[in-house]
């Protein structure tokens, strides 16, 4: 079995990978990226189809290139994604090995040994980039034998992938809603199931939701407020980008129901509280609102006005009576998709390290094992960093870290 020793070994060659491997390169670090499949794989396979970047291009980028296909306001499509970071991981000349995956990692007083099918590379340091979206997640609600089928997002591609029918969606943050109004474009009947969530204006006087996230401060906000760690956000950048609006999507024809509870006999249940959920999401875009026009009082700014916004219209009546059973056979439902987010699993990594819920215990990257550091999390530094231009900024600084352990 081959040995190989590096300095720096990075693991995962998505946004988080290339990035860091700029900022070693940068400072003359020695390092080698390895990457299990191709460079932004789950750009290239565990995205749908039609998926745009949900941050204009003008954000969702790196600093030290454009988009040159995407005006500086437009939405990135997935595959465009895909090239500038085959792209940029040329022109930051990142060495980066692909069809390597990490088995094991495990150290060895001060080496780290990580062990390939082809063998083992010892490092002195490793950066697990292997993503803030590792595993799916699909609740153990409705069992195999019932007949219908199930997929995650990570694996749904585009409708004609689903068997012919109705089709329930399980999950309305950002993924949960695209998909739902796609299925409906495309002539399905679409039942979407909907939890807790944030749905931020798009664009509010003349500026996106990014742009205020920036204004306002809240890209760098270090952590989750205590009790909200559970709401997903909803936003959009499809179609030129939109609000997600939960009484559009009724009236298009989708049929909201609430956060799925159980299944027996053939029937799911939802619980009540449906419209509950839309009012926080109400809530939540009202507040950004509030909170723009009191930045631009506050600092003067001569921004149009746009009172319209303000007025949400009633609410659906799939909300104010909701369905609390379905069943899955009368309704023609053949198929689920559980758009109900991702875990973290680093159980590869032989270390103990890890809380409960699989996250690693760190400061902003840097592990309590020396040389051992973590990138691209949820949460990593503050809420930008699993993000493609928040990603860097935490590259940059552990780049640091590992040029100061000499
Ligand atoms: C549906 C969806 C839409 C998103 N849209 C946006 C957006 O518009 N803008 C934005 O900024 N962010 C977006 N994100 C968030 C985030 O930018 C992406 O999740 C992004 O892919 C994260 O990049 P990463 O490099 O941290 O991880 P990943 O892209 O997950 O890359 C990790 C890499 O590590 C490899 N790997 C894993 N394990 C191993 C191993 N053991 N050995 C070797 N290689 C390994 C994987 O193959 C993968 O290529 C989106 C996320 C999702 C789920």
């Amino acid at each position: 079995m081959s040995v190989e020793k590096v300095e720096t070994l990075v693991i995962g060659a998505g946004q988080a990978g290339i990035a860091m491997s700029e900022h070693l390169g940068k400072r003359g670090a020695p390092h080698l990226v390895v990457e299990r499949q191709r460079i932004a794989e789950r750009w290239r396979s565990e995205r749908w189809d039609s998926l745009v970047a949900n941050g204009p291009a003008w954000h969702d980028r790196f600093p030290n290139k454009l988009f040159d296909k995407t005006g500086p306001d437009g939405f990135a499509p997935a595959s465009q994604i895909v090239d500038y970071l085959v792209d940029y991981a040329e022109q930051v000349k990142a060495p980066v090995r692909t069809g390597v995956e990490i088995t094991s990692l495990r150290k060895e007083g001060e080496v780290f040994i990580a062990e390939t099918a082809d063998g083992v590379i010892e490092a002195k340091n490793v950066v697990a980039a292997t993503g803030p979206f590792q595993k799916p997640i699909i609740p153990p609600v409705v069992p195999q034998e019932s007949g219908i089928s199930q997929i995650h997002s990570a694996n749904y591609h585009n409708p004609a992938q689903l068997p012919e029918g109705a089709v329930l969606v399980i999950g309305a943050g950002s993924s949960g809603v695209q998909i739902a109004d796609e299925l409906r474009r495309a002539g399905r009947k679409v039942y979407l199931s909907v939890g807790p969530h944030d749905r931020p204006p798009r664009r509010y006087r003349g500026k996106d939701f990014v742009w205020w996230l920036g204004a306002l401060g809240q890209w760098n906000i270090e952590a989750l407020q205590p009790g909200l760690e559970h709401v997903t956000i909803a936003v959009s950048g499809a179609r030129g980008g939109h609000t997600v609006d939960f009484r559009e999507l009724a009236a298009s024809g989708i049929t909201l129901v609430g956060p799925t509870q159980k299944y027996q006999d053939g029937v799911l249940s939802f619980s009540g509280d449906l419209e509950k959920n839309i009012a926080g999401g109400d809530a939540n875009y009202l507040g950004m609102l509030q909170a723009a026009d009191a930045y631009i009082a506050k600092e003067g700014l001569d921004f149009p006005e746009e009172r319209e916004a303000h007025h949400l219209g009633p609410m659906p009546a799939c909300a104010t009576d909701p369905l609390l059973t379905l069943d899955l056979a009368k309704a023609g439902v053949t198929s689920i998709i559980w758009a109900t987010g991702y875990a973290l699993d680093f159980s590869w990594i032989k270390l103990d390290i890890f809380e409960p819920n699989g996250r690693p215990r760190h400061k902003r990257g840097v592990s309590e094992v020396p040389g051992l550091y973590f990138l691209g999390l949820a949460w990593l530094s503050r809420r930008a960093s699993p993000f493609i231009w928040g990603v860097w900024h935490d590259a940059d600084y552990l780049a640091g870290q590992i040029a100061a352990r000499g």
